[in-house]
């Protein structure tokens, strides 16, 4: 069976909720209901319970941006994936932003895919090397350690309730977009180190998604790149215009 193309919007840090809320009516009324697409919204936490009120679900499914691995407890400040239940459908886990500024491990890691799954919410594992990796050579190596790391507690019947984005480092937030070629590489890379892990017929199933200064201009390359099932779209995904351009576009190419 195909796999639903997957498109992710991370509004990270920012829109209050008066602007999120704004957002996301403009949004809705701008693009449709897709067949075989997912548009998935991760906006700020604090936004997530109101929005998940707001939301056509059939048009839009959330994701949490972030979360602690712990169901209940003594953890002031933490928002437990347990009190998502009901709110959102995925969960942003490993990103880059968090493993180097919030100095995440992949142990903190790999509790929260694991987590993710216990909740009944899937979790978005984020993985890719820096430039600094990619130019010693290092990405397969790079690649491979986050995977190992981030899928330890994963059972083969959960797997594929996993996501896995490819979000080289160099390219997050920077402009400098990978080319098609380079994703592909390291697509093939993370499938075939999933297909060491947990089999063939898993390594064709999972979905892998693509993340790093995705445009307009460039969602489609990325889309026709063999084993990419989606894009993770950051800054161009608080850009009305853009976001719906980009939705378009992938539209088109998969549904016309
Ligand atoms: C991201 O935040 O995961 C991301 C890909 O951001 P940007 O599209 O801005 O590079």
């Amino acid at each position: 069976m195909a796999r639903n193309k997957l498109i992710i919007a991370n509004w990270k840090m920012n829109f209050d909720m008066h602007q999120s809320s704004i957002f996301l009516h403009k949004l809705s009324t701008k693009i449709g209901i897709y067949n075989n697409i997912d548009i998935i919204l991760s906006p700020s936490i604090f936004t997530l319970q109101s929005l998940s009120l707001q939301v056509n679900h059939n048009q839009f499914k959330l994701a949490a941006q972030n979360f602690y691995w712990r169901d209940q407890g003594a953890f002031t400040g933490e928002v437990a994936i347990s009190q998502l239940r009901g709110i959102v459908q995925y969960a942003l886990v490993g990103h880059s932003e968090r493993r180097n500024i919030f100095h995440e491990s992949d142990k903190d890691i790999r509790a929260k895919v694991a987590a993710a799954i216990r909740n009944d919410i899937r979790p978005i594992l984020c993985i890719g090397e820096t430039s600094d990796e990619r130019n010693h050579g290092e990405t397969s190596l790079v690649l491979n350690d986050q995977l190992v790391g981030g899928l330890a507690n994963v059972s083969s019947e959960d797997i594929e309730k996993v996501v896995i984005a490819y979000e080289p480092v160099w390219a997050i937030g920077s402009g400098d977009n990978a080319d098609p070629e380079q994703v592909q590489k390291a697509v093939k890379m993370i499938r075939t180190q999933v297909k060491h892990l947990y089999g063939e017929k898993v390594a064709k199933n999972i979905q892998v998604v693509y993340g790093g200064s995705v445009q307009p201009e460039s969602a489609v390359d990325y889309m026709a790149v063999p084993g990419v099932d989606g894009l993770l779209v950051g800054g161009a995904s608080l850009n009305l215009e853009k976001f719906e351009q980009i939705v378009q576009k992938i539209d088109n190419k998969v549904n016309k």
